[in-house]
């Protein structure tokens, strides 16, 4: 019995190590994934439950990688944010997405962009300049960008995080919490915060309507949203009798598979076309 303990911690060592040369090659082959054109942005649609119109979309990054295929962004997103290399590719994902809302102004569809901030781009002392630059750069409108942050963004330097979203707030952008009630103190947090959207993470929508802690939940951060006057967004939203949950509950906007998954520009234009046709 000894032995057969021995081999398998072995072969558990041998499984890390594995684990780690992985993420090792992935954080080089990340490195040259962006001068590589690698990289691209996919658009997810937002909807206003109550008049099945497209009010916005939340841009999602992809990594097409040359022979391991698709990685998705939970895989390289957190090698990014633990290296650094997080500031620039997030950078590069704020310019395709105001270039591409900015280009959807032009030809006649304005619609909000939502784009995910990450912690670690947060703490750039020169983030503020950055993102107002980007959108003179593009010469989009400060009221079509929407910055996700997620609860943990807080947690670091609060002076710091509030002082930098008031100033993004008051040239006009709008913040959403993202992720809302997977984090911690999300209350405390929530009071010092000049945000305007509250999006509800897809693990309590996904069994919404089966599961009574997870309708509990969703019920809560919809009361809490129209207490504070915010707006609420349902993320993960897949079938329509949670559209209808949601909607008849007072949630204002839903983004999930039901709409369509997260698809590049062209198609995201096809889909709003034939979505507003039906
Ligand atoms: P997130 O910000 O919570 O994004 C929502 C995720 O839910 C996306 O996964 C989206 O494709 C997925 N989703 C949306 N609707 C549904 C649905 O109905 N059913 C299911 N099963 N999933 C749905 P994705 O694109 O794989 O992104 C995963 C996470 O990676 C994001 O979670 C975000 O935290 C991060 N991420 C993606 N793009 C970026 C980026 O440009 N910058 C940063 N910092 N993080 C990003
Ligand atoms: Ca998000
Ligand atoms: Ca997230
Ligand atoms: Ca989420």
């Amino acid at each position: 019995a000894k032995q057969v303990g021995h081999n398998h911690f072995q072969f558990f060592v041998a499984s890390i190590d594995h684990d780690i040369r992985e993420r090792k090659q992935l954080e080089k082959e990340l490195a040259l994934a962006l001068p590589n054109h690698e990289l691209f942005v996919v658009y997810q649609p937002q909807v206003n439950l109550a008049n099945s119109r497209v009010v916005g979309a939340e841009a999602l990054l992809r990594w097409q990688h040359p022979e391991k295929g698709l990685i998705p962004p939970d895989r390289f997103i957190p090698i990014a944010e633990a290296n650094g290399t997080i500031v620039e590719i997030g950078q590069w994902v704020l310019d395709q997405a105001c270039w591409q809302a900015a280009q959807w102004s032009r030809e006649g569809s304005p619609i909000r962009i939502a784009v995910n901030l990450s912690a670690v781009q947060l703490r750039q002392e020169s983030i503020v300049n950055d993102i107002l630059e980007t959108l003179k750069r593009h010469k989009l409108s400060a009221s079509q960008l929407e910055l996700e942050v997620t609860e943990t963004s807080f947690m670091t330097n609060i002076k710091d995080a509030v002082d930098k979203l008031h100033k993004l707030n008051r040239a006009g952008i709008r913040i959403a919490v993202d992720d809302f009630g997977t984090g911690y103190s999300s209350l405390t947090y929530l009071k010092q915060m000049p945000v305007q959207y509250l999006k509800i993470d897809k693990q309590f929508i996904s069994d919404l309507l089966n599961n009574e802690d997870d309708t509990r939940i969703a019920n809560t951060i919809i009361d809490l949203g129209k207490s504070l006057n915010l707006t609420v967004i349902a993320e993960g939203v897949e079938t329509e009798e949670q559209e209808v949950y949601l909607n008849e509950r007072g949630c204002q906007i839903g983004q999930g598979y039901y709409y369509s998954k997260p698809v590049i520009a062209r198609e995201f234009e096809r889909f709003v076309k034939a979505f507003h046709a039906e």
